[in-house]
């Protein structure tokens, strides 16, 4: 055990979770690696899209962060054979191209006196000491205070603890070259449920995605079709939608890992970002995560309620209401982005900043 080196924190997973919890925990002067078994850019299949709740805590947190995006305030919905519902949002969405969004967030780590270890986690022991001794892929063994696991939505840490985790949403995405006017497109159907497909504008091209109750080949091939879109390579990933709680106190399990994302739309980075910010709280105010992050865990409770709601025969009257009615809609919409935008004023003017 002498010749094994020991770090206060060890983060599995160097995506945007992991790389702001490694520049959060830096900046608390706390000891800390993150460690990833890819090589960085690196693909990661995903929107890309940055809602303005995002968008702001992402600059709040990580003060003069560049990376490029495309603004985007069309908004189109349809639902089947209902009119089309499209407008302009007071608010803009940032497309990002995730390859280089998430090289960018690394490098704001790195450039703050950050380290990466190029490893792939394989297991964790408790050990009686209380700490945690985590073995890599490849023998390499660390011991740690605390695990942080940001190693996505297929997080090795998590299984290790959970088992195989149901609920787990299959995404398939396509890219082609742009074509129409710069938007987020969404499609409803009664088709498919619980499922949209979708186009989001993004830098250099656009991307065509589909989420059902079965994601499945032929159906996202036939809506290519149906879009006149060139079929070149589909492309699949997970989201979990199944949030857990670790079971260990000094193992957290922050962004994907621990099933943060939006069990309606997909949307993760927020969320990404806001746990890894509740985790560094935990650790500094030597609270439980559980503590933290419990407005978090109340939140994906409530999505998961209004998932049901969302996508059963009451949700979709709802929908219909709302393409028949586009300012309604707008102003839903634009009055949702309008009191992310307030909250976040008044966090900033309570915290001072
Ligand atoms: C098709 C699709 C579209 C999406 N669109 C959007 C969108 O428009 N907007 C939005 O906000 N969210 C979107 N999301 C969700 C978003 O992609 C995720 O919520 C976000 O990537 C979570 O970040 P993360 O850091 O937790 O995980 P990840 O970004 O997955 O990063 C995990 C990191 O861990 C590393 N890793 C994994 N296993 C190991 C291991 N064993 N050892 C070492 N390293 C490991 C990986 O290499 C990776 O770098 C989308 C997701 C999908 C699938």
């Amino acid at each position: 055990m002498d010749n094994i080196r020991h770090i206060d924190i060890l983060v599995i997973g160097a995506g945007p979770a992991g790389s702001m919890f490694g520049y959060l925990a830096g900046k608390a002067g706390l000891n800390c690696l993150v460690a990833d078994f890819a090589t960085f850019p690196r693909e990661k299949i995903c929107g890309g899209g940055l809602t303005p709740k995002a968008w702001r805590l992402l600059d709040s947190l990580m003060p003069g962060i560049r990376y490029d995006y495309l603004p985007v305030r069309h908004m189109h919905f349809q639902l089947d054979d209902s009119p089309s519902c499209e407008f302009e949002s007071e608010h803009e969405i940032r497309m990002t191209n995730r390859k280089d969004f998430d090289y960018a967030l690394l490098q704001y780590y790195l450039q703050a006196g950050g380290e990466l270890l190029k490893e792939a986690f394989l297991r964790y022991e408790l050990q009686k000491d209380g700490r945690i001794l985590v073995t890599m892929k490849s023998g390499l063994q660390l011991t740690c205070n605390y695990l942080i696991a940001a190693d996505g939505s297929n997080s090795s840490v998590r299984r290790q603890m959970f088992g195989k985790v149901p609920n787990q949403m299959l995404f398939m995405e396509e890219y082609a070259p742009k074509q129409g006017p710069a938007e987020a497109f969404v499609y409803f159907s009664r088709r498919w449920v619980p499922g949209g497909f979708y186009k989001f504008s993004s830098l250099g091209h656009d991307i065509y995605g589909f989420r059902g109750p079965v994601t499945d080949r032929e159906i996202f091939s036939q809506l290519l079709k149906e879009f006149n879109v060139p079929e070149t390579r589909f492309m699949g990933a997970f989201i979990s939608l199944h949030t857990v709680k670790s079971t260990v106190p000094n193992i957290i399990l922050i962004g994907d890992a621990g099933g943060f994302a939006n069990k309606i739309t997909g949307e993760g980075l927020y969320d990404a970002f806001k746990t890894a910010y509740n985790a560094i709280k935990a650790i500094t105010e030597h609270k439980p995560f559980e503590k933290t992050n419990r407005q978090i865990f109340r939140k994906m409770e409530m999505q998961e309620k209004n998932s049901h709601f969302f996508f059963g025969p009451k949700g979709y009257k709802l929908l219909d209401f709302c393409m028949r009615h586009p300012r309604f809609t707008k102003w839903i919409f634009d009055a949702k982005m309008k009191r992310e935008t307030l909250m976040w004023k008044l966090k900033q003017r309570v915290s001072g900043n």
